[in-house]
């Protein structure tokens, strides 16, 4: 069956996760008369576009969405781990790892670096967790940083409410803040972690997927179309100006062009420096400073806790029993670390999975580090190899420094002690986890204050040396960050996606 693809847009979005939805909202709610086309190689799980899958209430309906957001590969995804060639890798329900060049000879690598093909990309299997960023993690040149969290955070519906009748979380957080808070700022002390998620009034949870960053202004928008199963494959290029993309129909294998004034790219921090460098976007800084956040997790039993306070109802479906909640231990510069806490039905992620827990007494603990920044570290692209869609082939180049090895195992009595103040430790030592299971790289469009060759676009979001393009996502952000960086990522294109309202409407006017 042939699909009609529009000839010509304002503004054509690659990628549909949190960021591409972002810019989609913005431009929706504040011009709304712009035609715009976002495009997403996945396919739609869930008639609202972008849905969470937690909130699919069937389990099979639930694994099914999963399964169809694993790509074209099969082979590397749906085992919960596994060796493959040497070091373990990691992969999560509804992501599918780098089949090949995730690490070169006697380099470290990036074993579990994933991706998420689908409607919602990875915003539709997230933990949610929303935290600022402090001290270095901030990036200094956004003056407008606060005001673009609290933006995002309306994007993301981000609350610290989604819990907060968990019966344990107050102990829990007592306990970590009498063993970790002395010292740190009053804005920097444990507390409760600020949530993508909306509780209801029966108790049910709904976690925030892009359907809810795109909310009723993308999705209800007569000018917006999105288009799934649709792989773009060039950014088109004239005189220095991006004038539109080339798209593959992969439900047809017919290929289109759809001109466009504006084009954003945002298709993860591996994808969207491939897509560039496809359409022959080729900065010294693309792909470079890429950066993963070292993670080391460990389980504990809360020691000492009333029977009375432990609820035995197990959760089910989409709904969740709050038990310990999510707790969050902020990054600061004297302790780099990002700390969460939370009750292991909260993390799409199993960390006690040999354990049957009494509800409510085993709490999971992750720790995640900021990583030493090198040019070095990259993901290259190859003219004469591609991927399973026909993409340059990614090989990645990584390497942890004596900085970063030092900083894991600074993380890791960082957590034994929180641990200890929490209670028995199911395991005797923490586990670091192979290298992109954090599933939050950075760095690789990074954003910079000038065009000097160490970044690869402006303030604006706006790729150096290419009027109307624009990049999204982690790989944008230039700092070393250890929390979570989709509220970041989507601040920043709250910024991009102004940035082209404000010349639509010079343009107009
Ligand atoms: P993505 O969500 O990855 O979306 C990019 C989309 O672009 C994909 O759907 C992809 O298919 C599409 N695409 C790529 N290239 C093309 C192309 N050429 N043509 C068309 N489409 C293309 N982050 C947090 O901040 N907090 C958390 O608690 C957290 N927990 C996580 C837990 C899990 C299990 C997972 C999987 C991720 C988690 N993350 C978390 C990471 C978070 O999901 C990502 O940071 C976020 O989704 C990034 O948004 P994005 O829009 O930049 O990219």
């Amino acid at each position: 069956m042939t699909r009609e693809f529009p000839s010509h847009v304002d503004v054509a979005i690659v990628g549909s996760g949190p960021t591409g939805a972002a810019y989609a909202r913005i431009i929706s709610e504040e011009s709304p008369q712009t035609r715009i086309a976002s495009f997403e190689v996945g396919p739609q799980l869930t008639e609202r576009p972008g849905l969470h899958v937690k909130n699919i209430a069937n389990p099979e309906e639930r694994a099914s969405a999963q399964r169809r957001s694993q790509g074209l590969e099969p082979s590397l995804s749906g085992a919960p781990s596994g060796e493959v060639d040497g070091p373990p890798r990691l992969v999560r329900p509804g992501t599918y790892l780098l089949d090949s060049g995730y690490r070169q000879p006697g380099e470290d690598g990036l074993p579990a670096a994933a991706m998420s093909s689908n409607v919602g990309g990875m915003g539709a299997h997230w933990t949610a967790a929303c935290p600022r960023p402090g001290g270095q993690e901030r990036i200094p040149f956004i003056p407008d940083l606060d005001d673009l969290l609290t933006e995002g955070e309306r994007l993301l519906k981000v609350s610290t409410s989604a819990f907060a009748g968990a019966p344990l979380a107050d102990e829990v957080r007592r306990r970590l803040s009498g063993a970790l808070d002395p010292g740190r700022p009053a804005d920097r002390k444990v507390s409760v972690m600020p949530l993508a998620v909306e509780t209801g009034d029966d108790g049910s949870v709904t976690w925030a997927g892009s359907d809810v960053v795109y909310g009723e202004a993308g999705r209800s928008n007569p000018h917006h179309s999105l288009y799934a199963d649709a792989l773009v494959t060039r950014v088109l290029v004239e005189d220095g100006r991006a004038r539109g993309v080339v798209v593959r129909d992969m439900l047809s294998g017919d290929e289109h062009t759809v001109h466009a004034d504006y084009v954003v790219v945002a298709g993860d921090s591996l994808r969207t420096p491939q897509l560039l460098w496809a359409s022959g976007v080729r900065p010294e800084a693309l792909g470079r400073y890429l950066n993963d956040q070292p993670q080391t997790v460990f389980a504990v039993r809360l020691r000492d806790i009333p029977e009375a306070a432990v609820t035995s109802t197990p959760s089910s479906g989409t709904a969740i029993t709050p038990q310990s909640g999510v707790s969050w231990v902020p990054y600061t510069d004297e302790e780099p670390f990002h700390g969460q806490v939370m009750q292991l039905d909260a993390s799409p992620v199993p960390l006690a999975s040999a354990d049957v827990p009494a509800p409510g007494s085993i709490v999971g603990l992750g720790w995640f580090c900021a990583k030493d920044i090198q040019a070095s570290d990259r993901v290259a692209f190859d003219d004469d190899r591609v991927d399973a869609y026909g993409m340059p082939a990614m090989s990645i180049h990584y390497q942890l420094t004596d900085r970063d090895k030092e900083s894991i195992a600074a993380a890791g009595r960082s957590v034994r002690r929180a641990a200890a103040a929490l209670g028995e430790p199911l395991n005797a030592d923490p586990i670091t986890l192979p290298a992109g299971a954090s599933l939050h790289y950075q760095g690789t469009v990074r954003m910079g204050q000038t065009p000097d060759g160490t970044s690869v676009c402006s303030p604006e979001s706006r790729v150096w040396d290419v009027a109307g393009l624009y990049v999204a996502g982690n790989g944008v952000i230039p700092t070393a960050t250890a929390c979570n960086p989709t509220l970041t990522s989507v601040a920043l294109a709250i910024r991009g996606a102004r940035d082209i309202v404000r010349a639509l409407h010079a343009e107009r006017n």
